[in-house]
């Protein structure tokens, strides 16, 4: 605690930190891996931790350099999530004896994740208080009944997380393909969905254009609703190195977060004893959902210079490249400068400031995360970004492009697999040429279609590798009410989380290797591969042993339902089980990129998959070129009296784990129930910092208008007027199922018109 502390019933305020990492980082990231994994274990573990011959991170999906590692090859994040992998703690069948559901529900979700590491198959029968330990042959057995005896296969549906390695993803979306059905929701769907729709349709590549070296080497860098310091924090490794090429960096985001102000490079001597290194140039403190107004006004302004005559345009490209620029540029010339304020919260000032900094660069990079993602109109954001790049021809050249950042370490490579409810056609046609099956054509259900689907009965059986469905998602009173309804709810996982305890009517839980451990099979001891967020594919290699000789990995448990549940199948499953390079073999023979997959990781452990735009300024799209897209800046309505909330994650969670009730760049300390709110806007509204409120958010057009968390305590924060942010997964339940993106049907965390109301009764 700082002396200047400010204690609010059980929640302690602190300073906003300026700058992230250094020694603090170092400290908290040893602090835990020793309280969890013991002071020598956890150090020999961290010392493989993103190294050629170690293991990928579990954590967020940032590249490794290429070939070329150092010794502190992960950042505290990725410490605390080995950490809580490799814990020493065990939730064994005992521990499930001892609690009941009703018991466990009462739990917060640190108090479930610090339980330790799940050891046993556990059954929940129909109607029973607690779980019990199962064989793993009865557990599959009865997933394999319960599959067989739907009226149709497209009554159950597959969930992935994005831990999920690539192995393990192409042989699942086999084996539910061959059961029947493109019923593939995954982890995707509800945070960077609205990239991939939004990039395919523009530039026709789904995924980011850049290389990490590209990023180190471009001029300006433009990071749009994003928090790297908590969510993906060596990328401020990144962003120093960019710095010292020159690069200037401009932050864009309602929080002016602390890891884009200064980083204390905890490698280094000056991060270590220094000030650090400063990197943000210009911050820009939008308003929640103002993306597209400022967007708007900063092509303009380019637009705008151009025509008077300081050649700030690509016109080349954009002739020989692009489509739609005239429609675009009459668009960005009849929008007013009052109407990108009022919208935007910015100045023209500011964004001609971030206007100047575009026209100094030849090199212009895009970075963002959920910030741009989980809106209404996120799809929007994204093509007007990538409209923003094209402008200065900053596609398809060294040092430029689109960076979409993923949160979980193979939510990208999953998708490469295969797990996705809308396949292409020309994936399908190869899987089936290969694995000579009629594989489903009609379209599955994406998570929200999920629950949906659920709720009316017509999915029946759950199964999801990984992830914690219930918590992600929002409306959690209508996702319990929808799990609740199924005949049978599984969860393949290392730890226990709430959707374990909002079930179906009988439930599974299934204990899975982690990414740390030896993954020993009939073959010998396997290699899995991820693909990070930069198109790049790497091994991964557990070094620890298993929390349990009763853990299977993800790969032996999907090939083992396979066998149980399609026994006139003629595809190998138990040899792909027993030698994962098979399943590499059917990768390279079914996507392209994956050519001599084997054979490239055996001798350099990792290679870059091809990227059209990024390597051949190729555009694969309706025009053949990269498009312009025209919109109009749609505002949410916010009335007098509400705010527009935001949810965020804090520095001591890892998407729904959260490791402690911390978030100290932010300085809260203590409690996730706080909201942050602008100290004018609390004057309006008569409140005061510390006080406890209930949360109201408003829906006029749903059945259910008004929708309700309670017990969250105040905190004056620097935020826009008009705007709010609090943690998710704590005010989830704000958000019906109906308020997602346009196109990607991603939930729209981050728009969410409030009230907040002197509290009434106990928390939720
Ligand atoms: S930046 Fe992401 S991938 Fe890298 S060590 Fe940290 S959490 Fe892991």
């Amino acid at each position: 605690m700082t002396k200047n502390a400010i204690h609010i019933k059980n929640v302690q305020v602190t300073e906003q930190k300026d700058w992230a990492a250094g020694v603090t980082a170092v400290m908290s990231a040893y602090k835990n891996v020793s309280a969890k994994v013991g002071p020598i274990r956890g150090t020999k573990l961290l010392a493989q931790l993103n190294q050629i011959d170690g293991f990928d991170c579990p954590g967020c999906a940032w590249p490794d350099p290429l070939l070329k590692r150092s010794t502190f090859e992960f950042c505290e994040n990725g410490a605390k999530a080995v950490a809580d992998e490799a814990t020493l703690k065990r939730a064994t069948a005992k521990f499930f004896a001892k609690h009941s559901i009703d018991d466990l529900k009462q739990k917060s979700d640190r108090w479930l994740n610090d339980q330790g590491r799940l050891v046993e198959p556990l059954y929940l029968t129909e109607g029973a208080s607690h779980y019990q330990a199962i064989s793993w042959l009865e557990a599959l057995s009865l997933i394999a009944e319960n599959l067989t005896k739907l009226d149709s296969p497209n009554q159950a549906a597959f969930y992935t997380s994005g831990r999920t390695s690539n192995e393990a993803a192409f042989l699942y979306q086999l084996f539910v393909r061959q059961f029947g059905t493109n019923n593939l929701p995954d982890c995707s769907n509800m945070c960077h969905e609205s990239s991939g729709v939004g990039l395919t349709e523009t530039i026709g590549v789904g995924k980011g254009t850049v290389s990490l070296h590209d990023l180190e080497h471009s001029e300006a860098i433009f990071i749009f609703g994003q928090n790297p310091g908590s969510n993906h924090p060596r990328m401020l490794t990144s962003l120093q190195a960019a710095k010292r090429q020159g690069a200037k960096i401009v932050a864009i985001n309602p929080l002016d977060e602390a890891g884009l102000k200064r980083f204390k490079n905890p490698q280094e001597v000056g991060g270590v004893i220094g000030a650090g290194t400063v990197l943000r140039d210009l911050y820009l403190p939008v308003k929640i959902n103002g993306d597209v107004p400022f967007l708007k006004g900063l092509c303009k302004a380019l637009i705008e210079r151009d025509d008077a005559g300081q050649d700030v345009l690509d016109k080349e490209f954009i002739a020989e490249y692009c489509h739609g620029f005239a429609a675009f540029k009459q668009d960005m010339l009849d929008v007013s400068w009052p109407d990108i304020e009022l919208h935007s919260g910015l100045t023209q000032s500011q964004i001609n400031q971030a206007a100047d900094i575009a026209c100094t660069s030849k090199k212009t990079i895009c970075c963002w995360a959920m910030g741009m993602t989980q809106h209404k109109n996120a799809v929007v954001n994204i093509q007007l970004m990538t409209n923003f790049l094209m402008l200065q021809g900053n596609l398809g050249k060294p040092g430029a492009g689109v960076c979409p950042v993923r949160g979980h370490s193979n939510v990208q490579g999953d998708r490469t697999m295969g797990i996705w409810e809308k396949p292409s056609a020309t994936f399908l046609d190869a899987l089936q040429q290969t694995y000579d099956f009629d594989v489903p054509r009609e379209h599955g259900y994406d998570t929200i279609e999920t629950i949906q689907a659920m709720a009316q009965g017509q999915v029946k059986v759950l199964f999801a590798l990984g992830g914690n469905f219930y918590r992600a998602t929002p409306d959690h009173t209508a996702t319990k009410q929808a799990l609740a309804s199924c005949e049978l709810t599984v969860q393949v996982s290392t730890k226990l989380n709430q959707s374990h305890l909002y079930t179906g009517k009988s439930a599974l839980i299934l204990p899975a290797l982690g990414r740390t451990e030896i993954d020993q099979q009939l073959s010998g001891i396997q290699t899995v591969t991820v693909e990070n967020s930069m198109g790049v594919v790497q091994t991964s290699h557990g070094k620890i042993p298993p929390a349990s000789h009763l853990l299977k990995s993800e790969v032996a448990i999907v090939a083992d339902l396979a066998a149980l549940t399609l026994p006139e199948s003629h595809i190998s499953w138990q040899q792909m089980k027993n030698d994962y390079r098979l399943i590499r073999d059917g990768i390279a023979q079914v996507i392209p990129g994956f050519e001599n997959f084997n054979q490239r990781i055996e001798e350099l452990g990792e290679f870059e998959l091809p990227n059209a735009v990024r390597d051949e300024c190729k555009f694969m799209t309706s025009s053949g070129k990269a498009n312009f897209v025209v919109h109009d800046i749609e505002s949410i309505p916010v009335p007098e009296g509400c705010l527009l909330m935001m949810t965020i994650r804090s520095h001591d969670q890892f998407n729904t784990t959260v490791y402690t009730n911390n978030d100290r760049y932010r300085g809260i300390h203590g409690s996730r129930r706080v909201i942050f709110v602008n100290v004018d806007d609390l004057e309006d509204l008569s409140l005061q910092m510390g006080q406890q409120v209930d949360i109201h958010s408003h829906w006029p057009n749903e059945k259910i208008q008004t929708r309700t968390v309670k017990g969250f305590t105040l905190v004056q924060y620097d935020i826009p007027r008009g705007c709010a942010a609090a943690y998710y997964p704590e005010t989830n339940d704000l958000i019906p199922l109906s308020s997602v993106a346009d196109k990607s049907n991603t939930p729209a965390y981050k728009s969410v018109v409030i009230s907040l109301h002197k509290k009434t009764d106990k928390e939720d």
